[in-house]
């Protein structure tokens, strides 16, 4: 099958239709992204700030990017004016420099907070301690040119379902106490958790969004 075809059929047969499936086309060049696109399916992901915006002027002007991977705050300038989902912001400095950004753009800009999970130490994220600290500040609450939509995370990776279960279960507990405390209002509503891997567990757990790339697309090659 091809990558149109992939799409269509994990959209049918694979998720419920409340979850929403960002298509990771990192690594994939711009003629793979159009081919998919034919699917109708409209949601790409992308990791690097670089390819995002190569690939947003290449592309048909209706594609939602969203932007999955760590971020430097100096990158934000590059794709503010565009992107529609940054799901990995992981410190009030880069959330700071989002609202600045936003503000020259003059566009609120939807944002995820990503939390630390997993058990590698290689992965990004807060912890739920410091993201209490930011969002209980004025500084925080002056903020009007972000959105934050909900949370994000990565889990381990490994064959122990359990151990992937209780992450993402983690992250759901989180995104409750944060909706609690701090976010009453009806738009913090996603949980992004969910790769090739392990988005079943991640639906089963809750998930609103799930981001699958090698699923769709086969196998990247790093090489290139
Ligand atoms: C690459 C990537 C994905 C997709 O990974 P697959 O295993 O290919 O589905 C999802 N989320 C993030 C943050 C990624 O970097």
């Amino acid at each position: 099958m091809g990558v149109s075809e992939n799409i269509k059929h994990f959209l049918s047969n694979e998720i419920p239709s409340n979850v929403k499936l960002i298509a990771v086309s990192k690594t994939k060049p711009v003629e793979t992204i159009l081919e998919a696109c034919k699917s109708g399916h409209k949601m790409f992901g992308e990791n690097k700030v670089q390819d995002l915006a190569d690939k947003y002027n290449e592309l048909p002007k209706d594609i939602e990017w969203h932007m999955i991977g760590h971020m430097q705050s100096n990158k934000v300038k590059y794709i503010a004016p565009f992107v529609s989902l940054i799901h990995g912001v992981d410190s009030f400095k880069l959330l700071k420099v989002i609202n600045k950004e936003g503000l020259k753009n003059n566009r609120k800009i939807d944002c995820l907070l990503q939390f630390h999970i997993a058990k590698e130490e290689t992965k990004f994220g807060l912890d739920l301690s410091e993201a209490v600290e930011f969002l209980s500040s004025e500084e925080f609450k002056n903020m009007n040119y972000v959105n934050i939509c909900g949370v994000m995370g990565m889990a381990t990776y490994t064959e122990n379902e359990d151990t992937i279960r209780s992450e993402f279960r983690e992250l759901v507990h989180i995104f409750n106490q944060l909706k609690n405390t701090y976010f009453s209002n009806s738009e913090f509503k996603e949980v992004s958790m969910g790769m090739s891997g392990d988005y079943k567990i991640a639906i089963e757990e809750g998930a609103t969004m799930i981001r699958i790339g090698s699923l769709l697309f086969g196998a990247r090659n790093y090489t290139k």
